[in-house]
């Protein structure tokens, strides 16, 4: 089959401004070609199956030259592969977009190009200010501040000022300070409102706001780096009161969230939408225990009991693949009663068409066990976690009620990227670290290694029981307000807002 090029342009950091029609055609790439300026967000997006090729960045630290990355997509394409060329920001604004269609036409090879926001309008929209406005500004020009190498600035800095309108700079970090030299020369207002927007769209944005002749100076003071933009003209006064992305609640907090690999996403999700820079540490994953003859023993007499217990979607999952293996389905189940430890056990369970008939008010152990006690006559039997807390089995004894208890998954401790992290978290550049389960905060104690510095950031858990857990190895914790993922983001609120003494 004939392979196919799709020029996709990523936007400027901020994976919800790829497009509709740029993320449906990642989803089905072969082979994502991708730049330096794609964020870590939009590279998540990736499908797990497409070959990635990071075309910014080679072991010499030179990215690789414009023509051997033609040659890639040539190959590539011509391989028979549906490639997706990803890009920061639009591909046609200084983007070799152009180039590198034209190497594909030459070639015969099928291509598209999917436009992207650039950040030349996206980042300065995140950083408040409107690229035109009646008022201020009716015409708009972008403009590269990159000079060839060795050679001055080639830049008509009257025609640039006659015009009256907006002008941003790309690639203009460093030739900053002879730009506003030119456009001062050129005899612009040294009043005139500028500003630099660094990583624009991204959770670690920083707005640079000042007179053009106190931009560099101002700059220098904030140390602005690259990628920014400069944006010079009136439109830029609008900024104090338009930059409602520095005034996300959770803006410039960093955090990070320890839940298992597979059910990261909700959490974090919600942390990000309230401006929070959030980086996953699935320090543990789970694995189902499989095959489980205990289990199979238990679902050939599933009869016999009267209740069936899960603490975790992922026995959800183990229970599920084991009966499933056996050849059995739901109908094995009969009246057997179910009960889950908590919303997303429960979700798991209704994703099998079945319905939890109980769910304890607060999501542990303890309260499932004195849930089930007060209902239970019968025979009960436990899918747990391998490592699962006594409370719940504890609590049923307690009562006198009969069951068995089968681990039928276990947790998995991945340390990978343990050490990197231990240094970021000693150094404070977390605020906050997220804990939705006991097994969470021993899963990441374990990987950054218990004789580490926790006293940097705060821990903020699911209830009392994480808490507990976590103030053990002398995290210093905060406690949401009930047993909710949407409770631990509000938490993270209150206390970017101060609204809790630290
Ligand atoms: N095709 C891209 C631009 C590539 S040139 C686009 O349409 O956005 C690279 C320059 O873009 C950087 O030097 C910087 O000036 C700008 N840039 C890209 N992403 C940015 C971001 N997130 N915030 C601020 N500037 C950004």
């Amino acid at each position: 089959m004939a392979g196919k090029v799709t020029l996709v342009g990523a936007g400027p950091g901020d994976p919800g401004l790829l497009t509709v029609k740029g993320l449906r055609a990642l989803l089905g790439a072969e082979v994502v070609v991708y730049d330096r300026l794609v964020s870590p967000a939009v590279l998540e997006l990736i499908p797990d199956g497409a070959r990635r090729i990071d075309v910014g960045k080679e072991a010499s630290h030179h990215p690789v030259p414009q023509a051997r990355i033609n040659q890639i997509l040539l190959e590539e394409s011509q391989a028979g592969h549906n490639v997706v060329r990803l890009k920061g920001g639009d591909p046609f604004v200084f983007g070799r977009g152009g180039e590198e269609l034209e190497t594909l036409a030459r070639a015969g090879v099928a291509f598209s190009e999917i436009p992207g926001v650039t950040s030349a309008i996206g980042a300065a929209a995140y950083g408040g200010v409107p690229v035109t406005h009646r008022d201020y500004a009716s015409s708009l020009h972008i403009i590269t501040g990159h000079a060839r190498e060795g050679a001055a600035l080639d830049i008509d800095f009257e025609a640039l000022v006659r015009t009256k309108g907006t002008l941003v700079f790309l690639m203009g970090v460093t030739a900053m300070p002879a730009i506003v030299k030119g456009l001062l020369a050129a005899g612009m207002d040294p009043a005139t409102p500028a500003a630099m927007v660094e990583r624009g769209t991204l959770p670690g944005q920083r707005r640079c706001g000042a007179a053009l002749a106190a931009l560099p100076a101002r700059a220098a003071e904030m140390e602005i780096h690259s990628p920014a933009l400069i944006i010079v003209g009136s439109v830029c006064a609008l900024a104090e009161e338009l930059c409602w992305f520095e005034r996300l609640p959770l803006h410039g907090r960093r955090i990070l969230v320890t839940r298992p690999r597979e059910r990261a996403g909700t959490l974090s999700d919600a942390l990000r939408e309230q401006g929070a820079e959030v980086v996953e540490f699935p320090c543990i994953r789970t694995e189902p225990i499989l095959p489980c003859p205990a289990m199979e023993r238990a679902l050939e007499q599933l009869a016999d009991y009267e209740w069936l217990g899960f603490t975790g979607a992922a026995g959800v999952e183990a229970f599920w693949s084991c009966l499933r293996g056996m050849g059995r389905d739901a109908r094995a189940l009969g009246n057997v009663k179910l009960a889950a430890i908590g919303s997303a056990t429960g979700k798991a369970l209704e994703a099998r068409g079945l319905t939890a008939d109980l769910i304890p008010e607060i999501c542990d152990g303890a309260h499932m066990g004195a849930a089930l006690a007060k209902k239970a006559a019968g025979r009960v039997l436990l899918l747990r976690a391998e490592e699962g807390s006594p409370a719940l089995p504890d609590a049923l004894a307690a009562a006198g009620i009969a069951f068995d208890d089968i681990p039928v998954y276990r947790t998995i401790h991945d340390n990978s990227r343990a050490r990197e992290l231990r240094t970021e978290l000693e150094a404070g550049r977390f605020d906050y670290v997220t804990f939705t389960s006991a097994s969470t905060v021993r899963g990441f104690v374990s990987a950054v290694g218990p004789d580490a510095d926790f006293s940097r950031f705060l821990g903020l858990c699911i209830g009392p029981q994480t808490a507990k857990e976590a103030e053990k190895r002398g995290i210093r914790v905060r406690i949401g307000g009930r047993a909710a993922i949407d409770a631990l983001v509000e938490l993270a609120e209150n206390l970017s807002a101060g609204e809790q003494d630290l």
